[in-house]
């Protein structure tokens, strides 16, 4: 019997921050692809829509007008999936039948008043406005005391969901820590009981040692696709020092991760030449007044595509019945992410 080899055989691979596994078939790479595949028409948008909502001095569907703003601009999202005045109160029946009243405040956050400028395409400085912004939030969001929870997040794309191609992200906070910072909080918690390290710190040194699955590195953060990545071309930033949250990041840090964002948000705009769609968010410490030390501050992208443009990863079947699988191996698609190029596909084409 041969050797087991991680780049050939099935085999599933452990999530270290959610204690879950995924399963990964390399072999099945081989395989012939049939399904459809067509190059994008990509629409040239122009620098400011006057009838988009989140415009600067355009009128929002609740009804209110933005102002004429310059730099970023966070208001309460009109529609929010949360809000402060629900009465506190619970349901249960036999044990069985739970609910839980949930209070929370949920934010829109522009990222400039350009409606043509996604995070690649933005100056180093005007996205340093941006984290600027988060760190704002983070700490006016979590001083309130029935905030236990900020969760910053985007979704880019309208495959991801996102209905308005004016660039912004969003901001949830809420009472409770929900599921997914809470497994990874559990998971922290544990290894750094235990060692007296932080979980990340552990991981990412490691993986700078390895170097296999690092895309991009800068003096304080690392970008890579985790060893346990489900999407094809997951990343995750990661802060080389370890700190809990947002605001405690160094002017330095701030540039650099600042920074980082940029590149690996051009990388992958390189990668199929389109604007890349994803999820991505920010985890850290919950603001529930505890010190969780145990937390490692970080940013994850999940990015839905997988072979082009228009060739997306399904979770469907055995992903929503058993757990996730993929077939590129996170070490092909950080090796891919690593060869492309930090000069936007856009700004290539415009110099030829
Ligand atoms: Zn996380």
């Amino acid at each position: 019997m041969e050797q087991f080899d991680m780049l050939e055989h099935p085999h599933r691979r452990y999530n270290i921050l959610t204690g879950e596994w995924v399963l990964v078939s390399p072999h099945r790479t081989k395989r012939p692809w049939q399904g459809k595949q067509e190059k994008v028409e990509e629409v040239q948008r122009p620098p400011h829509d006057p009838g988009n909502y989140l415009g600067p001095g355009n009128l929002r569907a609740g009804g209110e007008r933005n102002p004429d703003y310059t730099n970023t601009y966070v208001f309460v999202n009109d529609f929010g999936a949360l809000y402060p005045e629900v009465p506190k109160g619970s349901y249960e029946k036999g044990g069985l039948l739970k609910a839980v009243g949930e209070q929370g405040i949920c934010k829109v956050v522009c990222f400039s008043p350009r409606f043509d400028l996604t995070l690649p395409e933005m100056n180093l400085e005007d996205i340093v406005k941006v984290v600027e912004t988060w760190q704002e939030e983070y700490k006016a969001l979590g001083r309130e005391s029935f905030i236990n929870y900020v969760q910053i997040f985007e979704n880019k794309g309208e495959i991801m969901g996102c209905s308005n191609p004016h660039p912004h992200g969003q901001i949830w906070a809420q009472s409770t820590i929900p599921e997914e910072p809470a497994k990874e909080g559990v998971q922290m918690k544990q290894h750094f009981e235990q060692h007296g390290r932080s979980l990340l710190s552990d991981y990412v040194a490691l993986e700078l040692e390895e170097k296999e699955r690092v895309v991009l590195e800068n003096e304080s953060f690392v970008a890579l696709v985790p060893f346990w990545a489900v999407w094809p071309y997951e990343t995750m930033v990661v802060s080389k020092r370890h700190f809990q949250d947002i605001n405690m990041m160094t002017g330095k840090e701030k540039q650099d991760f600042a920074e980082i964002l940029k590149q690996l948000t051009t990388k992958y705009d390189n990668l199929f030449e389109i604007s890349f769609p994803y999820s991505s968010g920010i985890h850290q410490r919950p603001t529930d007044g505890e010190a969780h030390e145990e937390w490692h501050f970080h940013m994850h992208f999940y990015p839905p595509l997988l072979r082009s443009a228009t060739v997306k990863k399904f979770m469907v079947g055995y992903e929503m019945m058993a757990e996730p699988q993929r077939d590129i191996t996170p070490e092909f698609s950080a090796d891919k992410l690593r060869s492309l190029s930090l000069e936007h596909y856009k700004s290539r084409r415009s110099r030829s």
